[in-house]
C-alpha cells in the first residue's frame, strides 16, 4: 500500500513524497527544492531511494542535485528531456511500465507544456501524477509544443478511469476556478465544486488530489470536443484542437 504525502514548495508547487512501507522504498516526484524534502525525510527517518521528474522546468527539478548528492537516489526522468535534465539513471518513454516506489507505473508522454513532459499513472493505486499537463480545472501553459499536441496529451489522460485521483504540480486551482466559472456559466457541478474549493483554500488546505471523473465534466480544457459546451462558450471552431487552442488563449489573457 502506497502512502502519498504532499510537500508544499516554492510559491505554489507541490512535491509528492511516496512511501512504500512494505518494501521500504521512498520516492519523491518533482522536487522543485530540496530543503522541505530533506526536512520531511529527517522527521520520518527515511532514506530517499528515487527522484522522479515529469519535465525539465526548474520548479520541478531544482532540488535534484542536492537530493542526489545526499542520498545517492536513482533519478527517473523522461528520455525526451535527457539533454535538459542532468544525471538521469533511468530514462522513461511513452507507454513504458516502470517501477516507482516498487509500484507498477505507466508512463504517458504528454508534450505541450514542454516537448518531453511525461505523466505517471499507477493503475493499482488509481492515481496519476500529472505534473504541469493537467491541473485541477486547468491545464499547463503551452510553452514548447503546439495546441494540437497539448490537446492530444490531455485526451490521453482523459481516457483513464473515472476513479483516478490526480496529483498535479501546482496549486493553481483558485485562479483556474475563476476562469472556468467565467466561461462555463451554467454548470451546476462546477458551482458545487467551486464552493468546496473556496472552502478548502480559505482553510489553507490543498485542493489535490482531485477526481478525474468529475474533472471531465467541469474542466473547460477537457471539454473542447463537447459541441454543446463549445457552442455555449460562443466558440465556432472547426475542430476540437482548435477549440482547445481558443480556450487556452482566452485563459492566457484572463
Ligand atoms: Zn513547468
Ligand atoms: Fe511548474
Amino acid at each position: 500500500m502506497l502512502e502519498i504525502f504532499i510537500i508544499k514548495a516554492l510559491s505554489d508547487n507541490y512535491i509528492y513524497l511516496l512511501r512504500n512501507e512494505q518494501k521500504n522504498i521512498t520516492s519523491v516526484i518533482d522536487p522543485g527544492e530540496a530543503k522541505p524534502v530533506i526536512k520531511f525525510l529527517n522527521n520520518k527517518g527515511w532514506h530517499l531511494d528515487e527522484v522522479i521528474n515529469t519535465h525539465h522546468h526548474h520548479d520541478h527539478v531544482g532540488g535534484n542535485k542536492e537530493l542526489l548528492d545526499i542520498y545517492k537516489s536513482k533519478l527517473i526522468a523522461p528520455s525526451y528531456e535527457k539533454d535538459r535534465i542532468k544525471n538521469i539513471d533511468i530514462l522513461v518513454s511513452d507507454n513504458e511500465i516502470v517501477n516507482i516506489t516498487g509500484i507498477s507505473t505507466k508512463v504517458f508522454h504528454t508534450p505541450g507544456h514542454t516537448l518531453g513532459h511525461v505523466c505517471f499513472y499507477m493503475p493499482e493505486e488509481k492515481c496519476l501524477f500529472s505534473g504541469d499537463t493537467l491541473f485541477y480545472l486547468g491545464c499547463g501553459r503551452v510553452f514548447e509544443g503546439t495546441m494540437d499536441q497539448m490537446w492530444s496529451s490531455l485526451l490521453k489522460l482523459r481516457t483513464l478511469p473515472e476513479d483516478t485521483s490526480v496529483y498535479c504540480g501546482h496549486e493553481y486551482t483558485l485562479s483556474n476556478m475563476k476562469f472556468a466559472n467565467y466561461i462555463d456559466t451554467n454548470n451546476a457541478l462546477l458551482n458545487k465544486i467551486s464552493l468546496e474549493i473556496k472552502n478548502n483554500r480559505e482553510n489553507g488546505l490543498p485542493t489535490v488530489p482531485f477526481n478525474l471523473g468529475i474533472e471531465k465534466k467541469i474542466n473547460p480544457f477537457l471539454r473542447a470536443d463537447d459541441d454543446n459546451f463549445i457552442k455555449s462558450v460562443g466558440l465556432n471552431s472547426n475542430n476540437a484542437s482548435e477549440s482547445f487552442g481558443e480556450i487556452r488563449l482566452k485563459k492566457d489573457g484572463f
